[in-house]
């Protein structure tokens, strides 16, 4: 990565705990903050518009940005690929914003082996299982099937907590959000430790 001066910001959680809606809030909310809009080859679900929820791509594509070195990271989830672009998070921390990266846990991974301790890891946590089912059914985007490799990827994923740096229960959508905006508050004032 070359010269940075904004913070990066990574932010997973189960499919269904809230971490979309959070980020979006903490964007609109905190000043400086921009989230980047990741690649992705799935389908677009009904409502979703390419270059605000997701730029959607097919897997030639996507395959060909992996080859460019343009992907900061990606990770194949639910069997579709998704992915970080590099230039606008370079750019953007560059320009000294703090960039929230929302994805999965095996790209926080391969972010944490690339940045180390240059990056600050946020889990966002559903209050149960049961919540997160209920929650997931509401959405009306996945079949019952979809919803049950959403919940065992769900369990998988909260073995990864230990790897983060903070965890935040959202049982509350405003307490969550006063949480995540306080984290990145706090990591703004951060003297020691990272840049
Ligand atoms: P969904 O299809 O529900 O929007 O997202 C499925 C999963 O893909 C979520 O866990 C989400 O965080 C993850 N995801 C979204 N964008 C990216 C990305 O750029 N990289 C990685 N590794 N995961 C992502």
């Amino acid at each position: 990565m070359t010269e940075r001066k904004g913070k990066l910001f990574i932010i997973s959680a189960p499919s269904g705990a809230g971490k979309t809606t959070l980020a979006e809030r903490a964007v609109k909310t905190l000043p400086r903050l921009k989230r980047s809009i990741s690649l992705t080859t799935r389908v677009p679900r009904n409502g979703e518009k390419s270059g605000c929820d997701y730029v959607f791509v097919d897997t030639a594509e996507f395959k060909d940005k992996i080859r460019q070195g343009k992907m900061l990271e990606y990770a194949r989830v639910f069997g579709n690929y998704y992915g970080t672009p590099r230039d606008g998070v370079e750019k953007d921390l560059k320009n000294n914003f703090d960039v929230l990266l929302c994805i999965d846990v095996q790209g926080a991974m391969k972010i944490r082996k690339k940045f180390k301790q240059d990056a600050i890891f946020i889990f966002i946590i559903p209050p149960s299982l049961k919540d997160l089912r209920e929650r997931l059914g509401k959405r009306k985007a996945n079949s019952r099937a979809e919803i049950e490799e959403r919940l065992a990827v769900a369990r998988h994923e909260l073995t990864y907590l230990k790897n983060y740096d903070y965890g935040v229960v959202n049982d509350d959508l405003e307490s969550a959000f006063k949480k995540l905006c306080s984290i990145i508050t706090a990591e703004r004032c951060k003297v020691k430790g990272r840049k």
